[in-house]
């Protein structure tokens, strides 16, 4: 029987979409369309795919107004936030200019005797599967510089935004893209699994959970597919005793909260020195209770509902454990009167918190931050290090030298100092433990998508 993949809305909690799954051998044909498709969309001009790519972007753009309002009703984003445009359009626009020299070969040797070269050449048939946390964005990161190195992509979206990779093959199809050569499927995780273990990809860039990750990992054991796995994180935020103390509570603020904390890269733990703290805790009391919780579709919604009632049940579990080890929620819940018990959740500020406490340790992937108090840089490094995570850290402080010592000790993916939560797409978006492998955008992006060839040609036979 066939099985139906359903997207239930956090909003009202019915179902917003449905779509049948395919079967294994359904799944397989898809996979041999887009293996047939590749020869042709590699040998067209590399100018011919990025001006086709960029044109695919810019007809998603035209189609903003219905794709905001289905982000709210699919995964809860307040519609003031207009969707994810800015971010997809510069990192197609950033990939796409530095495509030629990133893809160019690398000439070790080019005489009357010798060419010796590294070319890069596309890796075949890539495997996106997506979350729906920022479900345009992280989609675009390997779409984009796939299409555009010559690989043809099929895309397994998440059931929570089903009609996402639906959007973007329409979009795409629309510019000119050929059908074979962007594919979007519904698979179940089994059938996902079994196309992945029969070698269907060139390689696989997944974007989720740990668990999701680790399954992926193992499916692909022994087929020696490429795999790109970019999973949870546990972020930390670091003030130091000479940080801007409003620009940190701000930013390190909307980092935990925005998108009701559900980014990757969102801010779940604060250390803050010991002569900031008292302040610092007071400020971030304040910037909490400014948000209004609500329906995504009112405008003054600055936090809408998580996207499934039961990633908030995580998080009433974690917050609810925490105080019963001892921490001190900060916010009363009865300022959010709209919080439901389900997935309205009202945010919530943790102190007197400790690194035995799940909500220190686990991903928590929703509204809520626990503050603690160091007294040096050591102490914020060792605490910043004690996770199973690491994609990024946010440091503050007016010493660009001090960022760099510290941030040169701690276990992450991107360091940033004076801001958090961003993406620039010319750095390598990766991580490193727990939060996976790889690496997409920036020229390295290129690398995950392309395999290298060498070319020892001599020229003369004496
Ligand atoms: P998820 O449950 O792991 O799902 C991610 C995608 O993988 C979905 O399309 C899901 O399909 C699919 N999937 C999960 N397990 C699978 C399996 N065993 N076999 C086949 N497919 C499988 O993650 P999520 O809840 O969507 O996303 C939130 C997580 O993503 C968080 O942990 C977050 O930190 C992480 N994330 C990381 C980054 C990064 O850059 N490092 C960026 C964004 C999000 P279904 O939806 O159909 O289950």
């Amino acid at each position: 029987m066939t099985k139906m993949i359903q997207c239930i809305s956090p909003v009202d909690g019915q179902v917003y979409a449905e779509r049948p799954a395919l079967s294994l051998s359904e799944a397989q044909m898809v996979a041999e369309r887009a293996r047939a498709a590749q020869a042709e969309w590699a040998a067209r001009p590399l100018e011919e795919r990025i001006a086709l790519v960029k044109a695919g972007v810019a007809k998603l753009s035209e189609m903003k107004e219905q794709i905001v309002e289905e982000l709210a009703w699919q995964m809860g984003r307040p519609t003031r936030y207009g969707g994810e445009f800015g971010g997809v359009n510069d990192r197609t626009e950033y990939m796409s200019s530095i495509a030629a020299e990133s893809l160019a070969p690398m000439v070790v040797e080019d005489s009357n005797r010798f060419l010796r070269q590294i070319a890069r050449e596309p890796v075949g048939v890539v495997f996106i599967i997506a979350p729906w946390n920022y479900p345009y964005l992280t989609t675009i990161n390997t779409l984009a510089p796939a299409l555009i190195a010559g690989n043809t992509v099929v895309l397994k979206h998440a059931s929570q935004t089903l009609l996402v990779g639906e959007r973007l093959a329409e979009a795409f199809h629309a510019a000119g893209i050929p059908e074979d050569v962007f594919q979007n499927v519904y698979l179940t995780h089994d059938v996902t699994e079994a196309l992945i273990q029969s070698r269907a990809f060139g390689f696989i860039n997944f974007t989720g959970s740990v668990g999701g990750g680790a399954a992926i990992e193992r499916a692909a054991a022994g087929t020696f597919t490429g795999l790109g796995l970019e999973l949870g994180g546990k972020d930390p935020g670091y003030v130091m005793d000479d940080a801007d103390l409003d620009a940190a509570v701000d930013s390190l603020m909307d980092g935990a909260m925005y998108n009701a904390g559900q980014c990757c890269c969102g801010i779940e733990r604060i250390y803050v020195h010991e002569s900031l703290y008292d302040a610092f805790v007071e400020k971030a009391v304040a910037w909490v209770k400014n948000l209004k919780l609500g329906n995504p579709f009112d405008a003054s919604t600055t936090i809408g509902p998580m996207a499934n009632k039961r990633f908030a049940h995580t998080v009433r579990e974690q917050i609810a454990e925490a105080v019963a080890e001892g921490a001190t929620a900060l916010i009363d819940p009865a300022l959010f009167p709209e919080d439901d018990g389900g997935a309205y959740l009202a945010p919530q500020i943790l102190v007197n918190v400790n690194h035995e406490m799940r909500v220190m340790r686990e991903e928590s992937f929703g509204p809520v931050v626990g503050i603690m108090s160091v007294s040096n840089d050591a102490e914020a490094i060792a605490a910043m290090n004690d996770s199973p995570y690491g994609l990024t850290c946010s440091l503050w402080t007016s010493d660009p030298e001090r960022a760099a010592e510290v941030g040169a000790h701690v276990q992450t993916g991107t360091v940033f100092m004076n801001r958090c939560d961003y993406l620039d797409p010319a750095l390598c978006w990766t991580g490193c433990k727990d939060t996976g492998r790889g690496g997409s955008l920036s020229v390295l992006g290129f690398y995950s998508v392309t395999r290298p060839k060498s070319y020892h040609l001599k020229k003369v036979t004496k």
